[in-house]
């Protein structure tokens, strides 16, 4: 017998016939003598609709009302489902975040996760058989007893941090793809479904916006050694053996990890802007004056690129930020100009980030420079370039996106064959 936390995401629970098949992937589990936990998201496109309300009701609204909003598709779906479960004989209950409780920091509309006692549903394994069907994405915080959300995604995150807390054997995503796969499959009909992948990779390709997990639920994973395992929720669940290894991808340790390809996988994401302060002085301090206000308004800022000045003098300096973030970035600099001092700002929104993702680039060298080269071949200019241990990101016109990331996944022999 083991224990297993299911995860269902918006697609695989879009209506009630989807439900009573998510209720039949529980029960073939619980059939197998598993002890079960179901975490839910909301039905796909509730949230983006109760986002647009809260938009719709005030452009810029108190975030603890915005979390008490969407917080409530995942309430449904949770009750949905066990009604479903229920109705197959099952015994099953809800828990809303705030009943178990699932304890976050106050960062409402992009909380962390952190404590969650799961004693009262390990309790209720033993004594009920009771299939737990928690909300995913919301939480609590509790010196202020306000509902949370976890940032959009975050349900994965839920998941993953229910099945460490409940000492869980394994953690399965089922969603609309049967795995994770070289690069988004609905982008790149070519590409291949990966058997395994490393925690550390599967982190960065998540960061650059490969959005089948949310970030902080592979970095839940790997702290936790949990496995996580991606599987789809559309195959017939009466076809599945509860003993048997499904077509899926399994997010594991590197040395669990057996195929070695120098690259593993390419992401993108069209969710970038680029900024330029041109002709800043050339002295010490300056990065610092841009950059710290930047940080207080709490703007990420990405790619960094300062060139070396020609005069002595003065140099630009160009970055990025995410799109969503724009308008408050361009007002914190154009706010500062006096005190940083520089001549003029440029601004591009339509530019995208396609980044290239192996550990197998820790040991080989001149990977980067062959996508360099294969962009060119295309006409592809590259704006900005960054680098880590095991990827690297280009940045470039959005109307490429597609174009770069197919040249890419062919030069790396990712392709399906
Ligand atoms: P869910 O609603 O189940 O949480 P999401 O829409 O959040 O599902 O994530 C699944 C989607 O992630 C897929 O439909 C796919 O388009 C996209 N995706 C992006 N990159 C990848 C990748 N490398 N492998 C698999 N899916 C990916
Ligand atoms: N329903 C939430 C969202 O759409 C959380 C999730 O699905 O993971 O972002
Ligand atoms: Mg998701």
């Amino acid at each position: 017998m083991g224990r297993l936390v299911m995860k269902f995401g918006g697609t695989s629970v879009a209506n009630i016939e989807r439900i009573r098949n998510v209720a039949r992937h529980v029960k073939r589990e619980v059939d197998a003598g598993h002890e079960v936990a179901v975490v839910v998201s909301a039905m796909s496109g509730k949230t983006n609709e109760l986002v647009e309300w809260c938009r719709e009701a005030s452009p810029l609204h108190d975030a603890r009302e915005y979390d008490a909003v969407v917080a409530s598709g995942e309430q449904v779906t949770s009750g949905l489902l066990a009604i479903a479960l229920q109705s197959l004989g099952i015994p099953a209950r809800s828990w809303q975040g705030w009943q178990i409780p699932i304890l976050t920091s106050d960062a409402h509309a992009s909380a962390r996760i952190v404590g969650i006692d799961g004693g009262e549903i390990i309790k209720r394994f033993a004594e009920h058989k009771e299939v737990a069907v928690i909300a995913g994405f919301q939480g609590i915080h509790a010196p202020t007893g306000r509902i949370t959300t976890l940032g959009r995604g975050g349900s994965d995150t839920s998941a993953v941090a229910i099945a460490a807390a409940i000492h869980a054997d394994r953690c399965d995503i089922y969603t609309d793809v049967d795995g994770v796969y070289t690069t988004d499959p609905r982008v790149v009909p070519k590409a291949r479904r990966l058997n395994r992948i490393a925690f550390e990779e599967m982190l960065e390709l998540a960061s650059q916006g490969a959005k089948v997990l949310q970030v902080r639920s592979v970095e839940l994973g790997m702290v936790h050694n949990m496995p996580v395992f991606v599987r789809s929720s559309f195959d017939k669940p009466e076809d599945i053996d509860p003993f048997g290894t499904p077509p899926g991808t399994l997010i594991c340790s590197e040395e669990e990890v057996m195929e070695n390809h120098v690259v593993t996988g390419i992401a993108f994401s069209k969710d970038e802007a680029q900024i330029s302060v041109r002709r800043i002085e050339d002295k010490p301090g300056v990065a610092a004056s841009i950059f710290g206000p930047l940080a207080e308004a709490n703007i990420n800022v990405d790619m960094i690129v300062q060139n070396v000045s020609e005069d002595g003098k003065t140099t630009d300096l160009t970055f990025t930020v995410p799109a969503s973030d724009f308008a408050r970035a361009k007002a914190t600099i154009t706010g500062a100009q006096d005190k940083i001092g520089y001549a003029r700002f440029d601004s591009e929104t339509d530019v995208a980030k396609v980044s290239v993702i192996g550990s197998g680039m820790r040991s080989h060298a001149g990977v980067a420079a062959q996508a360099f080269a294969a962009l060119a071949a295309r006409n592809i200019n590259i704006r900005a370039i960054t680098t880590s241990e095991i990827k690297f990101s280009v940045l470039i016109d959005a109307a490429y996106t597609e174009l770069a990331v197919r040249t890419l996944h062919t030069l790396y022999g990712l392709d399906q064959v």
